[in-house]
């Protein structure tokens, strides 16, 4: 599964359709505290995506010692000006910050990221809303590459509110309709757990954790963890083990990184729709 090929084709669905629409200003602005190195190259990377999809972006950077009241000013500059559509405030914030505070300043229409308490609400009760970009990326994958969903056992492994959990309950919700289990560091027997199921989803940032042992032959297997070693940027699924007897792979990097973007452009193309822009 090439997440760079499908986050290709969603940004240039994106340019299309805003072409179409007449070229509305859809603004996606990202607020980024501290020199964090790895933050500072997904920020770039978003920019460089939302200008190709025809969108105009913002940049709000702080340094590290900024206080939790200057965060918070720009934050709520940004949720009250009507010309941007998306804030996406870059995790982990530096220590010291309160990030649950700074998030709640973000209204749910501008939510791009879905990580707000209120955005994260809306998708357990089943409302519409905005949905955290990372899981929504594994369900865009598994629908480009037409992976049997329904009725299928999917197995999560991770349970943070930024991945695992917001992705148990999409491959939960009718029209998935996946029977999900939700696995994480305590489970017991993980081999056995994922040897059961039609897909498994490995987000627990545990470099080559889900080996040739934990797949079923044909069984879909997305990456999603990120570790960074000596060599390189390392999944959490030993790809070469289990690339033979997966019927479906996503590479690290490759997959589920280039559709984390695609998805927050989608949500930001959704966020303007929400208050208003004329986008069909
Ligand atoms: P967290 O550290 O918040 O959560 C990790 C989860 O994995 C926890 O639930 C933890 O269990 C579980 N876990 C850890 N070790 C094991 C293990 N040996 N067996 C089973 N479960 C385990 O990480 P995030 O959810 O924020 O991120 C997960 C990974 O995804 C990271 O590598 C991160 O870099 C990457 N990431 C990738 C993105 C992408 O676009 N591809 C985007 C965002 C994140 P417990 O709760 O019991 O501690």
């Amino acid at each position: 599964m090439d997440g760079n090929q499908l986050r290709d084709e969603v940004v240039a669905a994106i340019a299309a359709r805003l072409v179409a629409a007449g070229s509305p200003p859809v603004c996606l602005a990202t607020v980024l505290v501290g020199d964090d190195g790895p933050s500072h190259v997904y920020v770039r990377n978003k920019h460089r995506k939302a200008a190709e999809a025809g969108m105009v972006s913002r940049h709000v950077e702080l340094p590290g010692s900024a206080t939790q009241a200057e965060v918070e000013t720009e934050v709520a500059a940004l949720a009250a000006d009507p010309s941007v559509h998306g804030i996406l405030v870059q995790l982990p914030l530096p220590a010291g910050l309160d990030e649950e505070r700074v998030l709640d300043l973000v209204p749910p229409e501008k939510d791009v990221d879905g990580l707000t308490e209120r955005s994260m609400g809306r998708l357990v009760r089943g409302r519409p809303g905005l949905v955290p970009c990372t899981p929504l990326g594994v369900i865009r994958l598994l629908e480009r590459y037409e992976v049997p969903t329904s009725g299928k056992r999917a197995v999560v492994v991770g349970r943070s509110t930024l991945v695992g959990l917001p992705l148990a309950l999409l491959l939960a919700r009718k029209g998935v309709d996946a029977t999900v289990t939700l696995a994480h560091s305590r489970t017991a027997d993980l081999v056995g757990v994922c040897r059961e199921a039609d897909i498994v989803v490995a987000a627990a940032g545990q470099a080559r954790m889900i080996t040739a042992d934990h797949v079923r032959p044909g069984a879909a297997v997305i990456d999603v963890g990120i570790s960074r070693t000596e060599t390189g940027i390392v999944g959490d699924v030993d790809f070469a083990a289990v690339e033979p007897i997966a019927g479906w792979i996503t590479p690290m990097p490759g997959g589920t990184g280039p559709m984390t973007i695609a998805c927050l452009l989608e949500n930001t193309v959704t966020a303007a729709r929400m208050q208003g822009v004329d986008i069909p």
